[in-house]
């Protein structure tokens, strides 16, 4: 019989031609499954993990029947090259390994179509040579990395199109709903995502991808529908650390796919628009891991339908659309069987060249341990993702650039700081990550140019340009949990995100907990302010109090204190007016139409996944509906909120009056600043020379010169300074600054009737891109602070403290501005 025959093609098997429906992910998984189960000794297919909502995420792995045979020992042999596994590497039969990923964004609906148009014509070769560039080649095929965002596109699709589509662009199948099919089930950007690995999608993803270390990994891409084609090569800014040979081997690919696109005659574009610097895309991160990493994008997202009508009067179809990116797949397997020799060689010496020299200017970070314990925990987690290997220090001195003075000082090295060398095979991926600031040579691009761990997770660092020796593992013993015996109460310091998980553990548990709005001595031993202390005997209701609060702080991993009084040495006894009792606030969050899917996300997922709080996320459209008083805060991500709903006199300022407490994000505190709330947005040049009858010869512009023109004004992301009131309840648990990022120009005039707790005065930044009049805009303002407004209060962040989750260091801070902030006030009283 013969073997072709059983292998069913995509049509044979859902019933319909490729690109005549979009199929939902359980089929893709049913027809990978299908073509496995046919029985192709050339093929392996297996279930990684699965995503929020339960579906399941995928690899197919295809090669000839020998290579499939031996695919552990290829494995193996490919990680020798690195050095991440121990062992010489075989390099006499050099196999190229070919990782490809589609449909990330789910909305981007073709990618998952043209990977089952790959996948048959690799198990098949009808149309192509795919059997001979088996032989030295492994392709990993990832079918769907976001099948939820993939599902919530296509059910929503199908639901509309009715029987025959429509391709006037203005129907609408080409108008998808919010939150769009882009992001995943929390609304996270997936392609955002890969180095911070906040999403389970991307922590099973990357872990097996630590497993194999392709040599060339492609992501597939939709854009806008009018946008031709788009591959490698990228565009500027190329990070400094992507290697002469990865930035030729891009113009190879390019070549080889142009050559089967000008057949065709299909238009293309390449070197525009997709730059390579931010280390967390799907292309930057994995060429950080040694490999070709590249963007393929078809014109077609979220409004592409089955068929529409472009700008220039052409019907594009998503047969088109798969049909192009099948040619990309193949030509890049194609492609990377002719150069697999090359290919093996040049990653090995990408590793090969870290381990020995180490990369970039300086070799080794250094990760202050002493009172930065709890912020090390997630920074070790980061590291380990990434394939990272550290140690720490044991004693010793050092000099190196402290990136909180940005000056080179000498400094002592201490049990527990952490040591991080560029000196390993992922030595590139700890410069990118580490380096204090990023070289770029050309400043339109396309994300945020600054996210240095020092600064992101706000812990005390220095950059040193010599390597230092470490041991292991921490010397550091950390005291032994609360002894037993009866006890008074406990003291737990705020400091971290952990010990908001231990509050919001007690309060769900019904515990009262106070706060010391003082510092204090006891037993010779100084406590800042705001430390956490929770009380027998205002626990009376609570049977095993003292085992109750143990446990509890067990499962969240908190180390407290125990006392025997409540008389303290120095300061506020705990029975005093400024031990003040934090109540549980009933929170409530704007979702939906008008809001940014991505900023209600983060708060959604800060909710429930990491401080494990409930929420109620109330669709903005009902705002008007909504009975305020069941609530004690509100919180608004960045949008752009209608009806009324933040005029001075509408319902929601007076809840506000009576006890409310109102949290805004980003643009939404300048929304806020143009309704009367008591914060004005700081005016531009530009705006202050309005009406003034000037004649300024500068004005006169060369119309080439636009787009760098448009970057003096530009904040693509990047980091700024700010000092902290840190005796304001906002910024308990927080030295005399806080490292924010900025995307934007927004800064608002210092408050004269409320708090200025986050406030930037000289020109505060510190590492990033900031176009040049954005900088002369960005200093003397406030960019974190609180109103007090009737009973209530008005919290304001002007940037994202929750930024993609990976920000570590502005998530106490949000925790303060609903837990800590306006207590004693509101609806309580
Ligand atoms: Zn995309």
């Amino acid at each position: 019989m013969n073997v072709m025959a059983q292998i069913p093609s995509p049509a044979s098997f859902l019933g319909y031609e490729l690109g005549s429906h979009f199929t939902p992910h359980y089929k893709i998984v049913q027809y990978f499954e299908a073509l496995a189960k046919a029985g192709p000794n050339t093929m392996k297919y297996e279930t990684y993990g699965k995503t929020n909502a339960g579906r399941p995420l995928t690899l197919a792995y295809i090669s000839t029947a020998e290579n499939i045979a031996n695919l552990e020992n290829i494995r193996i042999n490919n990680l020798r090259l690195t050095g991440l596994e121990t062992g010489t590497p075989d390099v006499s039969n050099p196999k190229a390994i070919v990782w490809l990923s589609y449909n990330v964004h789910g909305n981007e609906a073709s990618s998952s179509e043209a990977a089952m148009a790959t996948v048959y014509e690799l198990l098949t070769s009808n149309t192509t040579n795919a059997k001979e560039w088996l032989k030295n080649t492994v392709v990993i095929m990832d079918p769907c990395v976001n099948p939820d965002g993939r599902d919530r596109y296509v059910t929503w699709f199908n639901s509309v199109v009715g029987d025959v589509p429509n391709p006037d662009p203005q129907s609408r199948e080409h108008s998808e709903p919010w939150p769009g099919g882009r992001s995943n089930y929390y609304n996270y950007d997936l392609n955002r995502d890969w180095a911070w690995q906040t999403q389970v999608e991307s922590q099973q993803r990357i872990k097996k991808y630590n497993q194999w270390m392709p040599q060339i990994h492609c992501d597939y891409h939709e854009q806008g529908y009018n946008a031709p084609y788009y591959f490698a090569p990228a565009a500027e800014p190329f990070h400094e650390v992507i290697t002469p040979w990865q930035r030729d081997f891009q113009n190879v690919v390019g070549r080889n796919h142009a050559k089967y696109f000008d057949a065709k005659g299909w238009l293309y574009f390449t070197k525009e628009r997709f730059d390579l610097l931010y280390p967390s895309y799907g292309d930057t991160w994995p060429i950080y891991n040694g490999s070709i990493g590249m963007t393929y994008e078809q014109g077609g997202h979220s409004r592409g339908g089955l068929a529409v009508v472009t700008d220039d009067g052409d019907t594009l179809t998503l047969k088109d659309r798969l049909t192009h990116h099948f040619t990309t797949g193949m030509s890049t397997v194609e492609v990377a069987s002719q150069n697999a020799g090359k290919l093996v060689e040049n990653f090995k010496k990408f590793f090969d060249n870290a381990k020995t020299n180490g990369v970039g200017e300086y070799k080794t970070f250094v990760i202050k341990g002493k009172g930065n314990e709890a912020k090390l925990k997630p920074l070790e987690t980061l590291l380990k993702n990434n394939g990272i290997v550290y140690g720490y220090a044991n004693a010793g001195s050092a000099s190196g650039l402290n990136y909180f003075t940005n000056k080179t000082e000498t400094f002592n090295l201490e049990k527990g700081d952490m040591i991080v060398n560029t000196t390993q095979p992922q030595g590139n991926m700890v410069k990118v990550l580490f380096e204090p600031k990023t070289k770029i040579n050309d400043s339109a691009t396309y994300d945020i140019t600054a996210w240095a761990i020092p600064y992101a997770y706000g812990v005390q660092s220095y950059a040193v340009k010599e390597k230092l020796a470490s041991v292991p593992t921490n010397l550091v013993t950390l005291p032994a949990v609360a002894p037993v015996g009866e006890v008074y109460g406990f003291i737990k310091t705020w400091e971290s995100l952990e010990d908001v998980k231990f509050l919001t553990a007690l309060m769900k548990k019904g515990i009262k907990v106070r706060q010391s709005n003082k510092a204090f001595e006891l037993n010779g031993k100084k406590y800042p302010i705001g430390c956490l202390v929770i009380i027998k005997t205002s626990n009376k209701n609570i049977a095993d109090f003292q085992q109750t609060v143990l446990k509890i702080a067990g499962e969240t991993h908190t180390q407290l204190e125990a006392v025997g009084t409540g008389f303290m040495d120095k300061g506020a006894d705990f029975g005093s007016p400024d031990v003040k009792t934090l109540w549980a606030p009933r929170v409530a969050c704007l979702t939906g139409e008008s809001v940014s899917s991505l900023g209600a996300g983060e708060v959604w997922f800060y909710f429930e996944k990491e401080i494990n709080y409930p929420i109620t996320m109330i669709n903005a459209a009902d705002a008007c509906r909504v009975d305020w008083k069941r609530f004690d805060i509100l919180i608004l991500p960045d949008g752009y909120y209608r009806n009324n709903l933040l005029a001075k006199d509408g319902d929601l300022k007076t809840w506000v009056q009576q006890g409310g407490k109102l949290i805004a994000l980003e643009g939404t505190v300048s929304q806020i600043a143009g309704a009367e709330w008591g914060l004005t947005k700081k005016k531009t040049d530009d705006d202050k020379d309005k009406g003034k009858d000037t004649n300024n010869y500068a004005d006169v512009k060369r119309y080439a010169d636009a787009e760098r023109e448009s970057l003096k004004e530009s904040n693509p992301g990047s980091i700024f300074k700010v000092e902290l009131d840190n005796t304001h309840p906002l910024a308990y648990g927080y030295p005399e600054y806080y490292y924010t990022l900025k995307q934007d120009n927004n800064v608002y005039e210092f408050l004269k009737d409320g708090w200025n707790v986050g406030v930037i005065k000289k020109e505060s930044q510190v590492s990033g891109f900031t176009g040049v009049r954005s900088r002369q805009l960005l200093k003397d303002g406030t960019l974190i602070g609180q109103i007090d407004i009737g009973r209530g209060s008005l919290v304001f962040f002007a940037d994202d403290p929750l930024f993609r989750s990976f920000w570590q260091s502005g998530k106490l801070l949000f925790a303060n501005s609903i837990f800590l902030v306006g207590q004693g006030g509101g609806f309580r009283l």
